[in-house]
Parts: C-alpha cells; sequence; structure tokens
C-alpha cells in the first residue's frame, strides 16, 4: 500500500490531536444485543495505539440502516458499552454526531479520552457525501484515520468527505486489510486458487471476469454456478440460476477458454426436490428437471481439494452450498477445513464466508479472514475504493 499510515506518526505528531477515527462498528445486533463484536474487537489496536499516543480519539461509524432517521434500535449506545469493556477505559457516547453540543464534549476531552459519536446514518447527507456534513465531522478534528475497511468501498461523508478537510491517514485494520488484499491479487505468489461461491452470479460477475488471467485456478460453485451450469447446456433442475445472465455467462466460459486460468465448475451435486433441511437427498452428478442442487457433491470437494494441495495462495469468497441448513452444509464446511489445513496463505473474503469459517470453527487456521465483504468484492473487481482513494499518499 502506498499510503499513509498511523504507524508513520510519530507520538508526538498525535499527542493532544482530536483525531477524527472512521470504524466500522456496524455489528450484527437482536435488539440491542451485540451478536458478534468481531468488528469492533478488530478496531482495538488503532484506538489503543491513538489513545497511547494521547490523540484523543473521536469514533465515528454506522450502525445498520436506518434509513436517515434516528431510531433507537441503531443507536451506538450498547457498542459503547462493549468496546468501554473490550478496552478497559471509559467511553463517552454522545447523543449526535455533529452539532454545538458535540462540539462541546469534543472540546473539553483529555489526551487520551475516548468519544463515541451518534450513528452518522441518522442523517441522509452521510450517504450523499454532503460537503456540509463533511465539514462538521471535520470540524471535530484535526486529522482523519480511515481504520472502516468494510466501509470503503463507500464514498459517505465520514468515510471519505471528510478527507477534503483533513488530513487523511490509514489505521491498522484498514492498512492490513489492503496489505493482505494486495498480497493475493496485485503480488500473489502463485499458484493461486480463488474459489468463488455465493447465491447469484450478478452480484459477483464483475469479480470472476476481473479474476481471469490473475489466477491459476477459478473454483465457483454456490447458487451461482448453475448459470454456467446452463450456459454449457446442462439440465439444472429448478437450481437458482439467472436465465438474463446465461448469454453472458456463455461468453464468460469462452473467454476462460483463452485465458491463462483454469475454471472448476462442480462435478456433482448434492440433490433434493424440496428446499427444506430433512427432504430426501440425492447426490448425482446430472441434476433432474424436478430437483434443487443445494450443495457440492464428493467428488467436487476432491477436486476442489486436490487443486489446493499446489496453491501457494488462496481467496475465498461465498459459500459452496446453502451451509446455513446443516444438511446442505458439507461441502462448504469440508472446503473450509481444506483451507485451514493448507499450507498456502489463505485469505476468507468477509460476509458468508466468514461465518462459514466460524461455522467450521477455523477461523484460527486461516491466514486472514476480511472484515469486509462488500469491499473485498469491489477490490476484487479491480475497483478504486473511495476510502482509500481518499488517503493521503506516502
Ligand atoms: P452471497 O451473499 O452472494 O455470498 O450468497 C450467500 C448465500 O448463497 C448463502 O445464503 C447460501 O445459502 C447461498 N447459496 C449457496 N449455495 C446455494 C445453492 N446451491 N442454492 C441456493 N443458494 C445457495
Amino acid at each position: 500500500m502506498n499510503k499513509a499510515s498511523i504507524k508513520s506518526l510519530k507520538p508526538e505528531q498525535l499527542n493532544g490531536k482530536q483525531t477524527l477515527v472512521r470504524v466500522d462498528f456496524n455489528v450484527p445486533m437482536d435488539g440491542t444485543r451485540i451478536t458478534d463484536d468481531s468488528r469492533i474487537k478488530a478496531s482495538l489496536e488503532t484506538i489503543q495505539f491513538l489513545k497511547n499516543s494521547g490523540a484523543k480519539v473521536i469514533l465515528m461509524s454506522h450502525l445498520g440502516r436506518p434509513k436517515a432517521e434516528s431510531k433507537d434500535q441503531f443507536k451506538l449506545d450498547p457498542i459503547a458499552t462493549r468496546l468501554s469493556q473490550l478496552i478497559g477505559s471509559p467511553v463517552t457516547k454522545v447523543n449526535d454526531c455533529i452539532g454545538p453540543e458535540v462540539q462541546q464534549i469534543v472540546d473539553k476531552m483529555h489526551n487520551g479520552d475516548i468519544v463515541l459519536l451518534e450513528n452518522t446514518r441518522f442523517y441522509k447527507q452521510e450517504t450523499q457525501n454532503d460537503p456540509q456534513l463533511s465539514k462538521s465531522l471535520a470540524d471535530l478534528g484535526s486529522i482523519f484515520v480511515n481504520d472502516a475497511f468494510g466501509a470503503a468501498h463507500r464514498a459517505h461523508s465520514s468515510t471519505a468527505g471528510v478527507a477534503d478537510y483533513l488530513p487523511a491517514y490509514a489505521g491498522f485494520l484498514l492498512e492490513k486489510e489492503i496489505n493482505t488484499l494486495d498480497r493475493v491479487v496485485t503480488s500473489p505468489q502463485h499458484p493461486v486458487v480463488a474459489i468463488i461461491g455465493g447465491a447469484k452470479i450478478s452480484s459477483k460477475f464483475a469479480v470472476l471476469k476481473n479474476l481471469l488471467g490473475k489466477v491459476d485456478t477459478l473454483v465457483i460453485g454456490g447458487g451461482m454456478c448453475y448459470t454456467l451450469l446452463k450456459a454449457q447446456g446442462q439440465e439444472i433442475g429448478k437450481s437458482l440460476c439467472e436465465d438474463n445472465l446465461v448469454e453472458d455467462a456463455k461468453s464468460f466460459l469462452q473467454s476462460a477458454k483463452n485465458s491463462s486460468t483454469t475454471i472448476i465448475l462442480p462435478i456433482d451435486h448434492v440433490c433434493v426436490q424440496e428446499f427444506k433441511a430433512d427432504a430426501t437427498q440425492r447426490i448425482a452428478e446430472t441434476i433432474s428437471a424436478a430437483e434443487i442442487a443445494v450443495d457440492i457433491g464428493p467428488k467436487t470437494i476432491d477436486l476442489i481439494k486436490h487443486s489446493l494441495t499446489t496453491a501457494n495462495t488462496v481467496i475465498w469468497n461465498g459459500p459452496l452450498g446453502v451451509f446455513e441448513i446443516d444438511a446442505f452444509a458439507k461441502g462448504t464446511m469440508d472446503i473450509a477445513h481444506a483451507l485451514a489445513n493448507s499450507k498456502a496463505f489463505t485469505v476468507v473474503g468477509g460476509g458468508d464466508s466468514g461465518a462459514a469459517i466460524a461455522k467450521a470453527g477455523v477461523e484460527h487456521l486461516i491466514s486472514h479472514v476480511s472484515t469486509g465483504g462488500g469491499a473485498t468484492l469491489e477490490y476484487l473487481e479491480g475497483k478504486e475504493l473511495p476510502g482509500i482513494t481518499i488517503l493521503e499518499d506516502n
């Protein structure tokens, strides 16, 4: 990464500085209970570093989709409580993210204090990257640290706009995420295997296209592979398919043939006639017209495992079957374990794949599990991420 990081700042450059930090505290909630605090934990290194350097740490984040209204269920109070427990010091939660009341509290901060602003998405201007909101947020600090990798693909006031008014640096988490993705996409150790799954091919077609020629093997599984199998002329029964993309899928398969990338598609499937956990399963190489394919079969699992044996780099995004239902989770779980046992540098790209890795209990055996789903995908599509573009150049 050629962008400036807070690591490059000397303690005297941070001591006493009002430091506005965009974190990704968009954690899953059940009412006011945080069901997974990984994202809070992932931001601790940056917060602790700033605190120890004597900075006045002003944190901002969004939570959920409050649709520009202040709603109790999207308030950040439970997050302030959890952060305070994790960091072992008080966190002052304020009830807004801009305005005179917030300014007063910020003005009274001592070195090393932590303040958490209210959900930035309570303002509709946030997602519009409105300059006035960006300026009001920026007025609270004298430098900006972006550590919200999970929101780095958004050009919002709190992720990008503030950098029009303040010098911007990457936090530890953002830097680590970018360096890891660079390591697997820009300068990987070959052979590289990418495993892409998930429900819809439409949401990841750009990723598949961008990976052609870059990775040595591209495994495509999950619901999205059936559009490709249909494009090959195979019977896919009632499996997930985006018919409007079948023609596109044909030309993708043709481009793949002319590229240096080997494509692996499932060669057998777990088929059911009814989409329910206790449905009778049939494992077969061909899907019948009445069937739905809900997972990859054992031959496909072996094929993928075999491709991993020689890999030096593996990137995985998207489950290979309906893994939320235990009866359809074997393919995804077996591949999670294969990644865990691999000697390769292994990166799992957020969201559902992260959940699959957690379900398999192998998080600690993966080189890096990303905190960003959408951001990882856009990076893999080869797009620039606004939350990274705005950082100072080194
Ligand atoms: P995505 O958000 O695109 O990564 O998709 C994740 C979803 O894909 C999960 O909820 C899985 O249940 C779903 N999925 C994976 N394989 C299949 C399949 N064969 N049929 C239907 N849905 C699938």
